[in-house]
């Protein structure tokens, strides 16, 4: 199908995109159209007006700050793949990011994108739960922060203002030393995942965990921060036994059944793909101490 009749809008300036955000009824914003054009095509979405946000300039960037990774809303998918900054700083979203889609995909899907389509299983929602990261959007009442516990309100529902867009997202780094690892299972290589992990370690000098994040994604309508499996752990030696009996409580987290998955099949999947994160994570802890 085609998309159905909309007006193209195509500011120059975050002023004049809100501007037009303001002054137009229905409308959408367009970044790298990787789930847009689709939903356009299929007619799940029908705005009178698309407001292109390719040529606004200043939202496609990369740059450290305050202890953080500051990442414009329309920096690509393939620029955060491809950046040193992110590899050395903020490893967790450099994994994660070589399972979004294609890279024909990544070289046009943005960050903001990602983060305002929301698909509960999307490798880089999953990574700004769990480095609560803070997303800046702008409206025409300026600019506000939002803390990404309270980004999604429901399926596929950011919490922004239909007069306001994404212009940037802080993830806060965690220590040089940290552990981490993203894994998932999808049925193909570019499929959505259906449930993914994501973990980050640290541990105290007497091999204790010091502290710990682990989001599991595709189980719910949003990603979920196992806040008490963060807190079993915290202060215990992080040994086999320990990792396995605390990610079996996964098994009784909420979970949808859908056509891709049955409700039992996700809580055993969470249950195994958070232990393989948590070891992994593990394990590149105490590699990179033994490099020290
Ligand atoms: C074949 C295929 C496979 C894919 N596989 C995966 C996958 O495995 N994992 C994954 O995570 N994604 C996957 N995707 C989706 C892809 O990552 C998209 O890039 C992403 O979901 C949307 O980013 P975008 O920049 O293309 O946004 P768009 O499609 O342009 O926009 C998406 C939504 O966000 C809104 N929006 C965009 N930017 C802003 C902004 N700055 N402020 C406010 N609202 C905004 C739009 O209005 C729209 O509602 C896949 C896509 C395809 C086509």
């Amino acid at each position: 199908m085609k998309p159905p009749p909309f007006r193209y809008h195509d500011p120059g300036t975050v002023a004049d995109a809100v501007g037009l955000l303001a002054q137009l009824d229905n409308a959408k914003l367009l970044a790298g159209g990787q789930s847009l054009m689709p939903m356009l095509n299929m007619r799940f979405v029908q705005p009178d007006h698309v407001i292109d946000l390719n040529r606004v300039e200043g939202l496609s960037f990369i740059r450290e700050a305050d202890g953080a990774l500051d990442i414009g809303g329309m920096t690509r998918q393939r620029d955060v793949e491809f950046s040193d900054l992110v590899a050395a700083r903020c490893p967790l979203m450099g994994e994660a990011i070589a399972l979004v889609g294609h890279r024909q995909t990544r070289n046009r899907g943005t960050l903001g994108g990602s983060l305002c389509h929301l698909d509960p299983s999307a490798e880089l929602v999953a990574v700004a739960a769990t480095l609560d990261a803070t997303v800046t959007v702008v409206g025409p009442n300026g600019q506000r922060q939002i803390a990404f516990a309270e980004f999604p309100l429901a399926f596929m529902t950011p919490a922004i203002e239909p007069n306001e867009l994404l212009t940037a997202v802080r993830f806060p780094v965690w220590p040089k030393d940290h552990g981490f690892a993203f894994v998932e299972f999808a049925r193909r290589h570019g499929d959505f995942a259906i449930v993914s992990a994501a973990a980050l370690l640290t541990e105290d000098r007497g091999g204790r965990i010091a502290r710990v994040a682990l989001t599991i994604g595709g189980m719910g309508m949003v990603p979920i921060r196992a806040v008490e499996i963060e807190r079993a752990l915290v202060g215990q030696t992080p040994d086999d036994k320990l990792l396995r009996e605390a990610c079996e409580a996964c098994r009784k987290l909420e979970a949808i059944d859908d056509v891709h998955a049955p409700a039992s099949y996700r809580q055993h999947l969470a249950a195994v793909l958070s232990r393989r994160a948590l070891e992994r994570a593990r394990g590149r802890l105490l590699s990179r101490a033994m490099t020290q």
